[in-house]
């Protein structure tokens, strides 16, 4: 997990988005950005050149998914070698890592959370143990916790405080069995965080 060394709620504040750092708060009233609620303590953004609106888009998505540069610039390389739209294809790869699938269902506060979970041990993929955060999940995927996990207590907890936040229809979780199923891959559309990825491909192409 890549560490940062600003105060995590300054990091959104520069990129005037949420990036779900710091886990319920922020979901909570004390979150520094909340748009829906017009409550947005932003850094006075400079002007940026083109080459420096291209390095903050992808600085965003870097740290919102917790990935490293050197992993980031390997999902390039993956997405560039796939047929379709490189900055779609981008996204949606970072958007299939396990520990993203895991903080979407609503089962950890956090992707550092999921990150921690996964990297314990206590993650199942089709029955067997996975504890590589970045395991990309694809259609049919069966994702369980571990049935003696000591995570089972909290991830019960999030799924109970978190049952009005919505989730994505690319898989279908089992709240009951704690049992995630991928049913597809996800499209644009359902990438949350809002970016140029244009300007990825563009800073990556030269
Ligand atoms: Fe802080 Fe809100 Fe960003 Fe969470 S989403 S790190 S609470 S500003």
């Amino acid at each position: 997990m890549a560490k940062y060394r600003k105060p995590l709620c300054k990091i959104c504040r520069k990129y005037g988005i949420k990036l779900y750092l710091k886990g319920r708060r922020c979901e909570s009233d004390k979150c520094a950005v909340d748009p829906r609620k017009g409550k947005i303590r932003l850094i006075k953004p400079k002007k940026l050149s083109e080459y420096g609106m291209q390095l903050r888009e992808k600085n965003k998505v870097k740290i919102y998914y917790g990935v490293l540069e050197r992993q980031f610039k390997r999902y390039f390389e993956v997405a560039k070698k796939h047929k379709g739209v490189t900055g779609e294809i981008l996204l949606q790869l970072l958007e299939r890592r396990l520990d993203n699938v895991i903080y979407r269902a609503n089962w950890v506060y956090s992707r550092k959370m999921a990150k921690q979970v996964i990297n314990h041990g206590n993650i199942l993929v089709n029955n067997r143990k996975n504890d590589r955060p970045g395991y990309l999940v694809g259609e049919g995927d069966i994702i369980q916790i571990k049935p003696n996990s000591r995570y089972i207590k909290i991830v019960k907890e999030c799924i109970e405080e978190y049952k009005t936040k919505a989730r994505p229809l690319w898989f279908k979780v089992d709240d009951e069995n704690l049992k995630i199923e991928i049913l597809r891959k996800p499209t644009r559309e359902e990438v949350s965080i809002p970016v140029e990825e244009q300007l990825i491909v563009n800073l990556y192409s030269k």
